[in-house]
């Protein structure tokens, strides 16, 4: 008996419109891009005495679990927030994907009116 996943045409179909569809979705992250202000560590910092605080941009994410957080070069920032909107989109597209299998799987099955 065998356990190889058999990939009919309507499947590799949907395989190279996924593939197709991440190319042209690229940057991908999954995460959040957040402008925060706050004091720096500069001993004496002119701004942070007048009590103005420093703007950063802090990228969120979870790894194995747990959530980590790195400052963001401001010249990144654009192309950060553009990577997460389009892994949000990615994530919407694989979660009908499962349908789409099944969906596919039925119309190869369906046998022609006798
Ligand atoms: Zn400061």
């Amino acid at each position: 008996m065998s356990y190889g996943i058999h990939i009919p045409m309507a499947n590799e179909a949907l395989r190279r419109a996924l593939v197709k569809e991440i190319n042209t979705l690229w940057p991908i992250a999954k995460g959040s891009v957040t402008e925060v202000t706050k004091p720096c560590i500069r001993p004496g910092c002119p701004a942070c005495q007048r009590g103005d605080k420093h703007r950063a941009v802090i990228f969120t994410f979870r790894q194995d679990g747990k959530q980590r957080c790195l400052y963001v070069p401001q010249e990144l920032v654009s192309l950060l927030r553009q990577a997460v909107e389009n892994g949000r989109q990615l994530e919407q597209r694989l979660a009908t994907l499962g349908e789409a299998l099944i969906l596919a799987h039925r119309r190869t099955r369906r046998r022609p009116p006798p």
